[in-house]
């Protein structure tokens, strides 16, 4: 074990000395990848040393996420403390399911899980879970939505037609979701929103009355906290009010800023969370803690182990169940995904999490500011969003971002909201500073300045 420790430590550090010379890794087309790298896998094993190389080219050719080249999602950075966790994480490895098999570890999972429930303002009746991520998380919570609704769906099938209700700017896990669960992609409502990115609460209201009017059984309202495009927040408050007028379950889908939470000057984005059934949010986003990192949380405990328990003599044979997560786990055995978490937030105390969280959207301050402040952006996204969108010269945002990625000069993606495409820039990686916000313009601007004529953004715009 100790050879590979230290091969680790050789490799992380070849690693992180290019990484500040080269943030973003030389591009291999996928088509020429089996050709540029040996990544084959043969009869007979190959020695140490040849293996330390092989390894080398592939970390040393592998998309760099942790630089200040990388606003390509909706996570970036490393966090040396969560990076520490994770590693114990590894070396440690335990599988959450049960106190046996994971003893201190089931506690510091309880401990981050209780502590989320209490800054939501839950009392010892709430609890959750982690999941293998904010997709998976949603789809507990349409589980438990479908399974409250009707307690006999789990035993018997879907025997009534059941609706969800979501925005058109949600994740995309909710249709996906909708399909495991029986529900069925169809019984999907996507609700408009307004200018800002929105859900419309009269809309939502309208929806579930025609849906209940034609027979259907409406289950789940989710809204969303940071929608993924335009990083806007649903009304909480509002949409808690049509939900608790229907009685339907509501989640707040907060994967990408959900984590407002911890924040005193944004957790009013979350007015009213108190009030929802279940939450979730990833810690790899906005906190961020390595991949991946997402939690569950619910009001009334019941319903994660109505929906997720199931008796295994086999497996759960010690402790009370509260000990035992297996039993409101969609899965059996569980990497300790908790731990990342407890050994930043030890660290660096509920007060840490808050600047994390603040830096980030003084980050996007400071690019809104830039976008508006230079004519030859156009500003698409607003305030109190940690997505910046805009479009630079009204180059097509496709064609500039794909050719930055090829060019390996910055990884930045691009979307669309209604009838405009641009340019999604996250300010996700808190690790950064507002310099390197600006190096990023200045980067940009070199690129199109390098290569692109004024007659050739001319015809680009033309044929957009
Ligand atoms: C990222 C994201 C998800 C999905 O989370 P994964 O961990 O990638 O599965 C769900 N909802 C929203 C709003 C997101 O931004």
């Amino acid at each position: 074990m100790e050879k590979a420790l230290a091969d680790f430590q050789t490799l992380a550090a070849k690693l992180l000395a290019d990484e500040k010379v080269n943030p973003v890794v030389d591009y291999i087309p996928a088509d020429q990848l089996f050709d540029q790298l040996d990544l084959s896998l043969v009869e007979n094993g190959i020695d140490d040393h040849t293996h330390l190389e092989k390894l080398k080219e592939l970390v040393m050719a592998t998309p760099r996420t942790a630089t200040n080249g990388f606003f390509n999602q909706l996570y970036g950075g490393r966090n040396e403390k969560a990076v520490l966790g994770e590693l114990l994480a590894v070396l440690l490895n335990n599988s959450m399911y049960t106190f046996k098999a994971a003893g201190a570890q089931v506690g510091v999972e309880k401990v981050v899980l209780r502590k989320v429930c209490e800054i939501i303002g839950w009392d010892e009746n709430a609890d959750g879970t982690f999941a293998t991520g904010g997709s998976m998380t949603n789809f507990m919570s349409m589980l438990m939505a479908r399974d409250a609704a009707n307690s006999k769906v789990r035993h018997e099938g879907i025997q009534h037609k059941m609706t969800v209700y979501t925005s058109i700017e949600s994740h995309y896990s909710i249709p996906k979701n909708a399909s495991f669960s029986g529900i069925g992609r169809n019984n999907v409502r996507y609700i408009p929103v307004n200018k800002v990115g929105e859900m419309i609460p009269e809309e939502l209201d309208k929806a579930i009355a025609k849906d209940i009017a034609d027979g259907y059984q409406p289950v789940l309202i989710n809204a969303t906290a940071g929608t993924t495009v335009l990083g806007a927040f649903d009304n909480v408050q509002a949409i808690q009010k049509v939900a608790k007028k229907h009685k339907i379950w509501m989640h707040v889908d907060g994967a990408y800023c959900g984590s407002v939470i911890f924040s005193g000057k944004y957790k009013h984005h979350l007015k009213g969370l108190e009030n929802v059934d279940s939450f979730s949010f990833n810690a790899h986003k906005m906190i961020g803690t390595p991949l991946t990192c997402s939690l569950i949380v619910v009001k009334d405990k019941k319903h994660l182990r109505d929906s997720f328990a199931n008796e295994a003599e086999y497996l759960f044979q010690t402790e009370e169940d509260d000990f035992n997560p297996g039993k409101t786990s969609l899965q059996c055995g569980r990497r300790n995904d908790a731990l990342k978490f407890w050994t930043l937030w030890k660290s660096v105390g509920t007060k840490g999490l808050e600047k994390i969280v603040d830096h980030q959207f003084d980050l996007a301050d400071t690019a809104r500011d830039y976008v508006r402040n230079h004519p030859d952006y156009q500003l698409y996204s607003f305030e109190d969003s940690i997505s910046v969108c805009f479009n630079y010269k009204n180059i097509p945002a496709e064609e500039l971002c794909t050719q930055l990625y090829e060019k390996a000069e910055l990884m930045v993606s691009y979307g669309t909201f209604q009838e405009d495409d641009f340019i999604r820039f996250v300010t996700i990686n808190a690790q950064n500073s507002k310099e390197e916000i600006l190096l990023f313009f200045k980067r940009l601007e070199e690129f199109v300045a390098e290569n692109y004529t004024e007659l050739k953004i001319e015809e680009l715009r033309v044929t957009d």
